[in-house]
């Protein structure tokens, strides 16, 4: 209660943004007599930085988007620094409070990897997966330490593998045996010991509360442990020269709302384990048991309780390690989208408005799939407002098209706007996970700057790129 009260007084005054029914409306946030109203509120809320200013606009830590759209220009990646902070705090505190001080955290740079990403993760004491050469090279850029990256993927090239090694990266996620001979060979070849976990197939469905047993043994990655192909590989890297065997890895899959299939996870891997210190007399010291905790784009996604999760997930290892007498090992998660996801928003200028009557309405923006193309890979939805009158309840229902000559190119479908208008601003919630990571040129549309704001200040960490950076790599 008093906590609360703490944190609610520093919010007193703050207007603040949530969702009753189908609307979105405002509140201002008032200590005290507001209290239990606004903690009613806050259960409901998506966004609690987001908020609507005077003007009607909307703000990212009261900074008035549609100023920093004018400031920067658009297509704009807006990223909240504090809300990265806190989910990372919130990681790390509940993983060492769950599973003991041996826990760590590694954020996956897949989700969102710019140079100033890394300074954050050093400062706030959260190591990194790597997935490419490229990644690990913007983590050395950024002075962050090489052996808090843990380097993943299923088809890790000569080059990158001798790239790591060389710049002394503290781990590898092996996911084949030809891989693994690789490491091997360059490992002795420099003369050093390469830390490496092996990432084995724990054959498991996230999407279903019984877990499907051969859901995901025909993975493209890591080696099955139904098969035997797993214990095998462990077998041989046991064996291998210039190569220290640390630990397991295993990744189940993503947006993963129940805690079920991690608790399956932790059965699964304890049985493997016990078979494998039987087996080969090795007991394993890291168990890094992936991401996938889950984010809500939209008020009909479920809430999650992420520390619950991990918490439970800690009480059920305990137990299933204890009875099979093995010794508790360190545990490793990798959230990607649940650290970075909700932090970012994305504002568009509306380009065009295109009515056909009987059949559908545009508004056309000047990003689409270049900068986010979720929309186009898996139908993903997302909440969009209209940052000029955030407030106003739309009426009419708009299809968000991209700028690309594609018609699979939009943003989002049925998205209820009021009067839409050339050169308004439109704002695309929950895209700091998987957008700006996985844009591209496509019709050599230049790719959008993104601006960190941190405790008020907006700071621009990367550039918008220019026509001279599209053709800088033609001969
Ligand atoms: C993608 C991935 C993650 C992160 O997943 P999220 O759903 O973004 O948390 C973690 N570990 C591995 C090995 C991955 O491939």
């Amino acid at each position: 209660m008093k906590q609360n009260e703490a944190v609610f007084s520093e919010m007193s005054g703050q207007l603040f943004y949530r969702k009753i029914g189908s609307r979105y409306i405002r509140d201002k946030i008032i200590m005290e007599k507001n209290y239990i109203d606004v903690q009613k509120g806050n259960e409901n809320m998506l966004y609690s930085n987001l908020s609507i200013n005077e003007s009607g606009h909307l703000c990212m830590q009261n900074q008035d988007t549609v100023e920093l759209a004018g400031k920067y220009g658009t297509p704009l990646y807006l990223m909240d620094e504090n809300v990265i902070r806190n989910n990372l705090r919130m990681f790390r505190s509940i993983m060492k409070h769950s599973f003991g001080n041996q826990a760590e955290v590694f954020y996956a740079s897949k989700a969102l990897c710019f140079k100033q990403m890394y300074r954050i993760l050093s400062e706030e004491n959260i190591c990194a997966d790597a997935v490419s050469a490229s990644e690990i090279y913007t983590a050395l850029h950024a002075g962050f330490d090489p052996e808090k990256i843990l380097f993943h993927g299923s088809a890790k090239t000569r080059d990158e593998i001798q790239y790591a090694i060389r710049n002394h990266i503290g781990y590898f996620a092996v996911d084949n045996a030809e891989e693994l001979k690789r490491i091997s060979q360059c490992a002795v070849h420099d003369n050093i010991t390469q830390k490496i976990l092996i990432r084995v197939t724990p054959g498991i469905d996230p999407h279903t509360f019984e877990a499907v047993k051969t859901g995901k043994v025909d993975s493209k990655f890591g080696a099955a442990i139904e098969t035997g192909q797993a214990l095998q590989i462990v077998e041989e890297a046991l064996r291998m020269p210039g190569i220290k065997v640390s630990g397991i890895h295993s990744h189940i899959g993503s947006q993963i709302f129940e805690t079920e299939p991690y608790l399956k996870e932790a059965d699964v891997l304890a049985e493997f384990l016990a078979r494998v210190k039987s087996e080969c007399g090795w007991e394993c010291s890291i168990l890094d048991i992936g991401g996938g905790f889950p984010v809500r784009y939209t008020e009909d996604d479920p809430s999650a309780d992420i520390p619950k999760m991990l918490q439970e997930t800690a009480e059920h290892m305990k137990q299933s390690f204890a009875e099979k007498n093995l010794k508790m090992p360190s545990v490793w998660i990798e959230p990607g989208r649940s650290a970075v996801a909700a932090a970012g928003i994305t504002l568009y200028s509306v380009q065009s408005i295109k009515r056909i009557p009987g059949y559908r309405n545009y508004a056309a923006v000047d990003g689409g799939m270049t900068d986010n193309p979720r929309y186009a890979l898996y139908r993903s939805l997302y909440t969009v407002l209209q940052a000029d009158c955030a407030e106003t309840e739309g009426n009419e229902p708009f299809t968000i098209a991209g700028r690309c000559c594609e018609s699979g190119d939009k943003i989002a479908e049925n998205i209820m706007l009021k009067d839409p208008k050339p050169d308004d601003i439109l704002a695309v919630l929950c895209t700091g996970a998987y957008n700006y990571s996985m844009a591209s040129n496509y019709n050599r549309v230049c790719r959008a700057p993104i601006v960190l704001i941190h405790n008020g200040i907006d700071h621009l960490c990367v550039r918008r790129e220019t026509v001279e950076d599209i053709i800088a790599c033609d001969l």
